[in-house]
This record gives structure tokens, C-alpha cells and sequence, in this order.
């Protein structure tokens, strides 16, 4: 009896290991799409701010060229100042012509502003790419090893289930049977060992006499209130033991 409930313990050590691996496989991909979403929403960002800059550009070129028009229409005004022998055409000529200088100084004062605009969206735009750059290498320095240990876990999984039903095999049906359906059904746990007087699984006091029964362990003993598989620690680690 003492090597079917070493060969248990090694199950359970087992099937503890496929748990581990489980959590992975739950895990790994969520951290994979992290990384991709991280990608994802720094190209958006930078997007953002590349089309925020582009539209400051787009408003300065625009007052660049209302300058400009001004300019020339002023220059224009100047040329027909001097032809001009009316003074009261000359001074209305002359009001537009200081109109048009008031409204270039306006402009000029609004593309000042956007000078600074533009400097705090250039920022933005380099901050943007750093921040992509960083989401870039990231990724590639963790994609491929993310997946790789993703599709290989499976492989694993069945390499450690394989080592463990090489292991129930040496055990009598209905014991196995007990087994499988508390891994099943009782959240990955079929062994409880003993801990200070208690189920270790369930907290549950052990009774002085199953006490007793435990350090026999003349048969398996279980749990009075979760039903898991009870028994002491083996003192030793549970080794690759098969014999029944
Ligand atoms: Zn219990």
C-alpha cells in the first residue's frame, strides 16, 4: 500500500506540474496580446499626433498665404498711390493700405501661436514614436519566444500526462478511477497530505484514529469533508517509484 500511495503522490506531483502548465497556456496568450495591442495602439497614437501636426501645418501654410496675398495687394495699392491726384482717393487707398498691414501683423501674431503649437506637437509626434519604437522592440524580442513556449506547452502537457498514466497503470482500476475524477472535479487535486493534524487541501481536522491509520497506511484514507485522497508527506521528495 505504501507504494500506491508513493505512486499517488507522484501522480498528484505530476498532475500539480500540468496545472502549472495550464495556467500558461491561459496566461501566455494574454500576455502575446498584449504586446501586439500595445503595437497596435502606439501606431494609432502616433497617427493621432502625426494628423495633429499635419493639420498645424496645414493652418500656418494657410496664413503664410493670406500674408502673402495681403502683401502683394498692399504692394499693389502703394504702386497706385502715387498715380493718384484725388485726396479723397488717396486717403481711402491709404486706409486700406494700413488695414491690410494691421491685418498681416494679426496673422503674424496668430502664426507666432501656432510656432509654439507646432513645437508642443512635435513633441508629441517624437514622444509617439518612442513609444512605438519601444512597443516594436518589445515585441520582437518577446514574440517569437511567446510563441514557441505557447505551441510547445501542449507537447509538454501530453509528455507529462503520458508520464503519469505510465504511473496509473501500475494502480487498480477503481483507485485510478478516484483519482481521475478528483483531478476532474475537484480543482486539479486528488492527493491532500496531512498538515499539522488538518486536510491540507480543505482544512478539515483529521480524526486521532485516521491519524493513526495514516502513518499505517495499510489503505487509502480520504478526507471526510472534501473526499481528496489523504496521507503524510513522505519524507523524501516522491520519486519516479512504480512498483504498486
Ligand atoms: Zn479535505
Amino acid at each position: 500500500m505504501e507504494g500506491q500511495l508513493r505512486t499517488l503522490a507522484n501522480m498528484q506531483a505530476l498532475d500539480d506540474e500540468i496545472g502549472r502548465y495550464r495556467v500558461l497556456q491561459r496566461e501566455l496568450p494574454k500576455q502575446l496580446n498584449d504586446i501586439i495591442d500595445s503595437v497596435d495602439q502606439a501606431t494609432a497614437n502616433l497617427l493621432i499626433c502625426e494628423t495633429a501636426r499635419a493639420e498645424i501645418g496645414k493652418k500656418q501654410r494657410g496664413l503664410e498665404a493670406d500674408i502673402k496675398q495681403h502683401q502683394e495687394q498692399s504692394r499693389k495699392y502703394a504702386t497706385q498711390l502715387s498715380e493718384i491726384k484725388n485726396n479723397k482717393e488717396y486717403k481711402a487707398l491709404n486706409s486700406e493700405i494700413s488695414y491690410l498691414k494691421t491685418k498681416i501683423s494679426e496673422i503674424e501674431s496668430q502664426l507666432l501661436e501656432l510656432m509654439d503649437e507646432d513645437t508642443a506637437a512635435k513633441e508629441q509626434v517624437d514622444n509617439a514614436k518612442k513609444e512605438l519604437e519601444k512597443a516594436e522592440q518589445c515585441k520582437r524580442d518577446k514574440e517569437g519566444d511567446l510563441r514557441m513556449q505557447i505551441e510547445g506547452l501542449e507537447a509538454k502537457i501530453e509528455e507529462i500526462r503520458a508520464e503519469r498514466n505510465d504511473l496509473a497503470r501500475t494502480l487498480p482500476v477503481s483507485v485510478v478511477k478516484q483519482y481521475g475524477n478528483m483531478i476532474k472535479n475537484k480543482n486539479n487535486q486528488a492527493v491532500a497530505y496531512n498538515r499539522e493534524g488538518s486536510c491540507g487541501s480543505c482544512g478539515f481536522v483529521i480524526r486521532q484514529q485516521m491519524r493513526i491509520e495514516l502513518q499505517l497506511m495499510r489503505k487509502l484514507i480520504f478526507c471526510e469533508n472534501c473526499g481528496r485522497i489523504l496521507m503524510n508527506r513522505f519524507a523524501e521528495e516522491p520519486t519516479e517509484s512504480k512498483e504498486a
